[in-house]
């Protein structure tokens, strides 16, 4: 029989749960209502987590750009999304909710951007100075 500790945390309650695995059974422990053994269920056959991460950015006004999944990824595929990310580099205009990853390793779930990113204006940041000294010679 394994003994595992772990909290719930699907709601500030955090309940204290005890989860003992034996063979095919698993019985938990310490919840106050239903969702406590549900996400002790879930912690033990299929762990998952919303990832957030940043994208590079060329040439755009931020060089990076948050990005989130649109549903909890698999534990295990964790390491392998931020590694994808890594190599990704998008051209601006990136907008709110544009797909960086569609259906990652066939999981149905897409990797999505969380603010949007416009092209680098540094140039036309010096407009309005030159603007102003064309008024002012004036
Ligand atoms: S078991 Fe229920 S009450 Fe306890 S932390 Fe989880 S959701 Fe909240």
């Amino acid at each position: 029989m394994e003994k595992q500790n772990m909290i719930c945390v699907s709601c500030p309650l955090g309940c204290d749960l005890e989860v003992e695995i034996r063979g095919e059974e698993i019985e938990v422990k310490g919840y106050r209502c239903k969702r406590g053994e549900t996400y002790a269920r879930n912690e033990i056959l299929d762990p998952r987590r919303m990832v957030t991460s940043n994208v590079r950015v060329s040439n755009g006004d931020c060089p990076l750009v948050s990005v989130k999944t649109i549903a909890p990824l698999p534990k295990g595929l964790m390491g392998e999304l931020i590694e994808a990310l890594k190599q990704i580099r998008l051209e601006p205009p990136v907008q709110i909710g544009q797909v960086i990853i569609r259906n990652f390793q066939n999981t149905g779930i897409d990797i999505v951007a969380t603010r949007a990113v416009g092209l680098d204006s540094s140039d036309q940041k010096h407009e309005p100075e030159h603007e102003l000294k064309k008024v002012s010679e004036g």
